[in-house]
C-alpha cells in the first residue's frame, strides 16, 4: 500500500504524544502526528483547573497503579520531573508549588501546551489534526495507517491514544482497539480519580452540605490517604475521594476520618468533665461546621440530640468518636469516565518493554502514556509519566 512515508507515526497528539514526537525528531527521525480532534492537547488545557499540574516535586514508583508496579521505574529513572521543570525554566514558563509537591502554571495550561508545540516545530514535527483513524496494516516490517487524510507508512508506530475518560474531549477507545489487533491483553478498565456518588440517604446530606470542605484521612483497601473531602450536590469529591476513588471496587464501602490528628474519645469525655453542661453539637463546631454538625448529630447522636453531654453515657461517647473516626459510606458508584480524570488499567504492560515502550511481540510498535496500564496518584504524577513514557519511546521509535 503506498502513502507518505515517515520514520515515526504517533497516533494521538496529547500530552505523551507530543512529547514523544519532538523527542524522536531531535534525534533526526521524520515524525508524524495524526490527531482525531480539531486541536493538539485540549486534555492539557483543561488540566489543573486550566493551570496543568505538570510534575511533582517527589516522583515515586509508589504514586502509580499498575499490575506490575515495577513497570514505571526504568521510565521515570529515564526522564525525571527535575528535567521537565528545565524545561520549563528554559521557556521561562512561571509556576509554582501548591501543595504535596504539586507543580502548577502561575498563569495558564496553555503555556505548557504552547512549549510541547514549539518543541514540535523546532523538531520539524508534521501534526495532522482532524485526523480519522481507518485502519492500520503491518506489512514488510512497516505500518501502513489509512485515515482520512489518507494513506501513510512508518517504521515505528506510537500509539498515545490515551484512556477513555472525558469522552467529549476526543477520547476514544481506539488505543485499546489497536492493541487487540495485534494480539495484546488489555486489563478491565474504570474511571479513577473520579467523584462518588449515592443513592441511600448520604445523596441528600451531600446536597445539603454542597460547597463544604474538610480535613479527613480516607480509606478503602488498607490504603489511605488525607487531604480535603468536598460535599457536592452530585456526591463526594475532593482530593482525598478522588485518590480513593482510584483504590475504590464497586460495592466497597470507605471509611473516613472526620478528625485524624484527634484522640476523639479523649476529646469527648474531657467535655464531658470540663463543660458537662454544654450540648455535643456546640463542642463539635470548633471542628466543623454548622451544617456538618447538624448532619452527624442526626447520624451519630440523634437520640441525644438535646442532652447535655454529662448526661450522655461514656459508651454512647465511644460510639459517637468511633463514629467520628471511621465513618462508613458505600458509595453507589463513581460519575465514571464523563468527569474521570483517568482511566485505570489499560493495555497489559507484560507485553511491553519497561525501557522502550515498545512490544516485545510486534516490532516497531509503542505505547504510551494513559492507554497503557499505569495511572499515577492526583498532583502531576499522571502527565509526569505522560513525558516519562513518551520520552522513552521517542528515544527508541
Ligand atoms: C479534567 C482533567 C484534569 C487533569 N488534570 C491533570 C493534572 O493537572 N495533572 C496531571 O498529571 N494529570 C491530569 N489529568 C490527567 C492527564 O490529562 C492525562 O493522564 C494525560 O493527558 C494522559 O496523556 P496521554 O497523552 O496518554 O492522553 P491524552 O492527553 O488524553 O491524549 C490522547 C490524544 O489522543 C487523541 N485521540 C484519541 N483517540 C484518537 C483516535 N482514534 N485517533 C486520533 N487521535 C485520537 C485525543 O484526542 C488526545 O488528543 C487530568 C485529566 C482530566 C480529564
Amino acid at each position: 500500500m503506498s502513502g507518505k512515508s515517515y520514520d515515526v507515526i504517533v497516533l494521538g497528539g496529547g500530552a505523551a504524544g507530543l512529547f514523544c514526537a519532538f523527542i524522536a525528531g531531535q534525534r533526526g527521525r521524520s515524525v508524524l502526528v495524526l490527531e482525531g480532534s480539531n486541536k493538539v492537547g485540549k486534555k492539557i488545557l483543561m488540566s489543573g483547573g486550566g493551570r496543568c499540574n505538570f510534575t511533582n516535586l517527589d516522583i515515586q514508583p509508589e504514586n502509580y497503579l499498575s499490575a506490575n508496579p515495577h513497570f514505571v521505574k526504568s521510565a521515570l529513572n529515564g526522564y525525571t520531573q527535575w528535567q521537565f521543570i528545565e524545561m520549563v525554566e528554559r521557556y521561562q514558563i512561571p509556576y509554582h508549588e501548591k501543595s504535596h509537591g504539586e507543580l502548577f502554571c502561575d498563569d495558564s495550561a496553555k503555556d505548557i501546551l504552547k512549549m510541547l508545540v514549539a518543541e514540535c516545530d523546532l523538531a520539524k514535527v508534521a501534526i495532522k489534526a482532524k485526523c480519522t483513524i481507518n485502519k492500520i496494516v503491518a506489512e514488510e516490517g512497516a505500518y501502513y495507517v489509512k485515515t482520512s487524510q489518507g494513506g501513510f507508512r512508518s517504521r515505528s508506530l506510537v500509539i498515545a491514544t490515551g484512556g477513555l475518560s472525558i469522552p467529549t474531549m476526543g477520547a476514544s477507545g481506539f488505543g485499546y482497539e489497536v492493541a487487540e489487533q495485534f494480539g495484546l491483553g488489555i486489563l478491565p478498565r474504570r474511571a479513577g480519580l473520579v467523584p462518588f456518588m449515592f443513592t441511600d440517604k448520604l445523596k441528600e446530606i451531600c446536597e445539603r452540605l454542597s460547597g463544604v470542605s474538610v480535613d479527613v484521612v480516607m480509606s478503602v483497601n488498607g490504603i489511605s490517604f488525607r487531604e480535603n473531602l468536598l460535599f457536592s450536590h452530585r456526591g463526594i469529591s475532593g482530593p482525598v475521594a478522588l485518590q480513593i476513588s482510584s483504590y475504590w471496587l464497586p460495592g466497597q464501602s470507605v471509611d473516613v476520618n472526620l478528625l485524624p490528628d484527634t484522640d476523639i474519645i479523649g476529646m469527648l469525655l474531657d467535655f464531658k468533665e470540663k463543660k458537662g453542661r454544654s450540648l455535643l453539637r456546640n463542642l463539635l463546631a470548633q471542628h466543623f461546621s454548622r451544617g456538618l454538625v447538624l448532619e452527624l448529630q442526626e447520624l451519630f447522636w440523634a437520640n441525644y440530640m438535646d442532652y447535655a453531654i454529662a448526661e450522655i453515657p461514656d459508651a454512647a461517647l465511644a460510639d459517637i468518636a468511633s463514629n467520628l473516626s471511621c465513618w462508613q459510606i458505600k458509595p453507589s458508584g463513581t460519575e465514571g469516565y464523563r468527569t474521570a480524570e483517568v482511566t485505570l488499567c489499560g493495555v497489559d504492560t507484560i507485553h511491553l518493554s519497561s525501557k522502550t515502550m515498545e512490544c516485545k511481540t510486534q516490532s516497531g510498535l509503542f505505547f504510551i502514556g494513559e492507554v497503557m496500564d499505569v495511572t499515577g496518584h492526583l498532583g502531576g504524577y499522571n502527565f509526569q509519566w505522560a513525558w516519562a513514557s513518551g520520552y522513552a519511546a521517542g528515544s527508541y521509535a
